[in-house]
């Protein structure tokens, strides 16, 4: 049972967020040896591996719970890392209720799920912790490059996987660090910052390499990589906020998830972060309202609740069975003290430079839209007002506008502004311009970003294949042409 602890009121220091660690103290907690070993031998070996199904990357749980639960850990490791390139990030922020755990066979039975985000979590941790991961082996060094755009989850695994075969890989993103939003999205306290950070460093050592600071479309133009590298990767997720379009007067205290969150995984990377510091993207002390009910809306009250708040409360047009993230995240945030008002639309903001009020109307569900979700309806004169003095807007995202961003007109994209790609060789409609992870798939999950990562790092070596011994065909047609 998780328990929600007083936090003193005062404007977070190092020290503090260590402490706050501390009373937080279930994201920290790590299964001892004997704990991981007991759970993985909770696992029947059933024969019919519902969890390896529903795993988007197939992991072969069954047998690396078997090895867990004989403490063959090494051979674990092995296992597990051969089909997932961050087993321990996957084991900490998958949302595994809804995929391995969700379809365990002893969870169906009503006897509670073999915990087997936390294993996976725990046998590379171990990993780790024994000095069995090591930078990546070169076999056979290739003269071919690689120019990867976004060092995401899918940027990052493709870049591991391409660089296991010998590529020369550039990695560009626009952020100072790598990570995607394993770093300045997803919080420190489901994703450890270091844990990303040795993740990152080992791709270094790998003679990957990172242009930081560097966005594609203005520090370089896209014409540029063309003609650097042989083929180019586009993984540039999905970062347009959505908005609910009331902050008619741009109030300061309004502000998108994104920026939210930036602050505080900055904050705990200890990086100077001036808005948070001055108060603006900081929730001490203060009413703080999230609009939204997805997994990133489940992150900003997570997030605010460990800042020291007046009050934190979720606004959310649906119901909680409706809420479309992960119910494991919801309940975490109740019983962190998180005030839910369901089936409850923002109507107006009211207030001048800062928003005081937003006056909302409360909701009913129809009948279900074309997700499936029941559609809310307005409750005539149910208008009333709820007192804030942050605002956070966590509505979801759209992809930017990459064909404008890169001056690449070519570049098709969908209706829905992801990129189009030939989904058997995940190659756009431009000769050697690939694509994966959000900015194809819309926002959607690390595990899949990883899945995406790897596939298009196989469909890119084919492609570089071929075209070399295109290359090696005609360059012997020319040597016997001229004999
Ligand atoms: C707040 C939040 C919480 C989340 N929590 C979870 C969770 O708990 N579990 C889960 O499984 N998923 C979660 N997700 C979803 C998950 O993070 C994404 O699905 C995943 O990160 C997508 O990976 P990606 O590599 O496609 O893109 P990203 O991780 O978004 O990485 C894209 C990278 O491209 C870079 N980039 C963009 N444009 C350019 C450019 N022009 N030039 C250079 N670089 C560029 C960006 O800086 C970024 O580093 C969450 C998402 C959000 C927003
Ligand atoms: S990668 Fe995710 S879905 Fe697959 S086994 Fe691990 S936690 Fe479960």
């Amino acid at each position: 049972m998780l328990k929600f602890v007083n936090l003193p009121r005062n404007t977070p220091t190092k020290e503090s967020i260590d402490s706050r660690k501390k009373n937080f103290k279930e994201i920290y907690a790590r299964y001892s040896n004997n704990k991981a070993s007991e759970q993985a031998s909770r696992c029947s070996q059933c024969g019919v591996p519902f969890c390896q199904v529903h795993c988007p990357l197939h992991n072969n749980i069954p047998d690396w719970l078997k090895l867990a639960a004989e403490d063959r850990l090494e051979e674990a490791y092995e296992l597990s890392s051969s089909t997932n390139n961050m087993p321990e990030v996957c084991g900490r922020i998958c949302p595994q209720d809804k995929l391995c755990e969700g379809n365990c066979v002893i969870e169906q039975a009503g006897h509670g799920t073999v915990t087997i985000g936390s294993i996976e979590k725990y046998i590379t941790d171990h990993a780790w912790d024994q000095g069995w991961i090591k930078p990546i082996k070169i076999n056979l060094e290739r003269s071919q490059s690689v120019g990867i755009i976004g060092a995401g989850p899918a940027g990052l695994a493709a870049a591991e996987e391409l660089r296991k075969k010998g590529y020369q890989i550039t990695v560009y993103d626009r952020y100072d660090r790598p990570g995607g939003l394993l770093i300045y999205g997803i919080p420190n306290f489901k994703l450890e910052k270091e844990v990303v950070l040795k993740r990152t460093n080992r791709l270094k050592e790998s003679g990957i390499e990172f242009k930081l600071n560097c966005e594609v479309g203005s520090t370089v133009s896209f014409k540029k990589l063309k003609e650097n590298h042989d083929a180019i990767l586009i993984a540039t997720g999905v970062y347009k906020p959505h908005s609910i379009n009331l902050n008619t007067n741009n109030a300061s205290n309004v502000v998108p998830a994104m920026e939210f969150l930036t602050a505080s995984n900055r904050k705990g990377l200890y990086d100077k972060v001036e808005n948070f510091d001055n108060g603006k993207l900081n929730s001490f002390n203060k009413n703080v309202l999230v609009i939204g009910g997805g997994d990133t809306a489940m992150d900003c009250v997570r997030t605010a609740i460990r800042q020291s708040p007046a009050s934190v409360k979720c606004l959310y047009r649906r119901d909680q069975k409706n809420m479309p993230g992960s119910q494991r995240d919801v309940l975490n945030a109740i019983e962190e003290g998180i005030e839910f008002n369901w089936l409850t639309l923002p109507i107006n903001y009211i207030g001048g430079e800062k928003i005081e009020i937003i006056k909302a109307v409360k909701m009913n569900l129809g009948s279900p839209d074309e997700t499936g979700r029941r559609h809310p309806v307005q409750v005539s004169g149910s208008e009333h007002e709820i007192k804030c003095d942050l605002v956070i807007e966590a509505l979801g995202f759209d992809p930017e506008n990459i064909p404008k961003i890169f001056n690449e007109p070519d570049l098709q994209v969908t209706q829905r502004g992801t990129i189009n790609i030939n989904f058997k060789s995940m190659m756009s409609k431009i000769d050697g311009i690939f694509a994966a992870g959000d900015i194809v798939r819309g926002s959607s999950l690390v595990v899949w970003g990883i899945k995406d990562g790897r596939d298009v790092a196989t469909c890119i070596h084919n492609y570089l294949e071929e075209k070399y011994s295109k290359f090696i065909r005609l360059s012997n047609k020319k040597v016997a042409n001229a004999i």
